[in-house]
């Protein structure tokens, strides 16, 4: 038997930590403005609930793998707890505690009634097949089971998983818990608009933040997979000139706009941007510093950091991803002009027609494309304006503003219903 521990790998064991340390370093900045007491800040620090797992995973040739799963719950004062399911190798306690806690701050931001979760295996999924990846996630969830079910926890889609997974983890859970099909909350994809819905939130955000005709605004977007691809769709549908985009294997650049269907058609051909004959190669990492209007980093956390913020060109960078940039960066960014739209705003998209799915579903209902679209462009606006009104009235970023009011509306719930809620 082989034992498979990526998380282990020095430099993937301090991703995480660095999340985690974000995670607090913003919630610090939020709770000093707020004036919250050590109890208080002690309780929002730490979560409900951590969960490690060990996940057999029988292989092809018939030997086991043994890779690590986690699940922690940060917060359920205002709803049962809500975040998606990660499957990254450098998935990490710590990172996955700090994603979770985003999770309790993107739900009390755009007031919808969950608190904050996150799951995640360390594992590299592409290196298994489908059906390694089913037993994979099957037995994830039975390992996992006692936390999560309509009521408790709700998994969704992140990094690394998609529909397909939901589906297993809805089958998983229903096989296991006898809970019954009809007006099941857990429904992988029963809104209309949720694969999509993080990318139509990032571009709402795009250009909330703009304020103007977005007609020739210049884009890069790091990340050209699940939210990447469909954010630079949307954002040249908005009219705006996407010249850059980046992924794992590598970065193009057209100064006249890329052809986006075609460098999708590529991407499924070859899996990944490098070798895109129709546009310039550019290194991976130098899409950050191009001289472009709008930044996007739609992949993993801490992309943008004291290193590389300082090279930074883009006047406006929306967090697609869940922490692309450290405080530390924040801070050379502001201090250089760039306005930062957070992640638990400019990414709520996706949570947001999970819970729009989440009520269709208890209702036994189903609403429309456009009801959906409306909904969610609804509530993306009243937030932006919410956090850019409060930003401007206190002096804040964007990000500090943000957290002032969902933690505020965290601590509020824990005051109303007593502090060990
Ligand atoms: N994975 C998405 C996020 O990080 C959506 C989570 C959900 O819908 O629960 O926001």
């Amino acid at each position: 038997m082989s034992i498979m521990v990526p998380s282990t790998t020095p430099a993937l064991v301090t991703s995480g930590h660095q999340a985690l340390d974000s995670a607090l370093h913003q919630l610090g900045q939020a709770a000093d403005q707020l004036g919250l007491d050590d109890g208080l800040r002690a309780m929002l620090a730490t979560p409900r609930r951590s969960m490690t797992v060990s996940v057999p995973v029988r292989r092809e040739d018939g030997s086991l793998d043994v890779v690590q799963g986690f699940h922690v719950q940060h917060n359920v004062s205002r709803g049962p707890a809500k975040g998606g399911l990660r499957f990254h190798p450098g998935t990490d306690i710590h990172g996955i505690t700090a994603l979770a806690m985003w999770m309790t701050w993107k739900c009390a931001l755009v007031g919808i009634p969950y608190g904050g979760a996150k799951g995640g295996v360390a594992v590299d999924p592409a290196g298994l097949t489908v059906r390694e990846l089913e037993r994979l996630t099957r037995r994830y969830v039975n390992e996992i089971l006692p936390l999560i079910g309509p009521e408790k926890d709700i998994p969704a889609a992140d990094v690394g998983t998609d529909e397909r997974t939901m589906a297993w983890v809805r089958d998983a859970y229903k096989l296991n818990s006898g809970y019954s099909v009809s007006g099941e909350p857990m429904a992988p994809d029963g809104s209309s608009g949720r694969a999509d819905s993080t990318a139509r939130g990032v571009q709402i955000a795009v250009l909330s933040a703009l304020g103007r005709a977005p007609a020739g605004t210049t884009v890069a977007v790091q990340g050209f997979g699940k939210v990447g691809a469909p954010v630079a769709q949307h954002l040249a549908e908005a009219g705006c000139k996407v010249v850059a985009v980046s992924d794992a294997t590598g970065a193009v650049h057209a100064g006249g706009g890329l052809d986006l269907a075609r460098l999708r058609a590529w991407v499924a051909e070859s899996g990944g941007v490098a070798g895109y004959r129709h546009a310039d190669a550019l290194a991976r990492d130098d899409l950050f510093e191009l001289d472009v209007d709008v930044l996007v980093p739609a992949a993993l956390d801490g992309a943008i950091t004291e290193a590389n913020a300082p090279r930074v060109r883009a006047r406006l960078v929306v967090e697609a991803a869940n922490g692309p940039v450290t405080p530390g960066a924040d801070e050379i960014l502001h201090a250089n002009g760039t306005t930062v739209v957070p992640d638990i705003l400019a990414g709520a998209g996706g949570v947001i027609v999970s819970h729009l799915e989440w009520v269709q579903n208890l209702q036994a209902s189903s609403w429309s494309p456009s009801e959906v679209e409306l909904k969610l462009s609804d509530l993306m606006r009243s937030t932006f304006s919410e956090v850019t009104s409060l930003a401007a009235e206190r002096g804040l970023t964007l990000r500090q503003a943000a957290h002032v009011i969902a933690v505020g509306r965290v601590a509020e719930a824990h005051h109303v219903r007593g502090l060990c809620h």
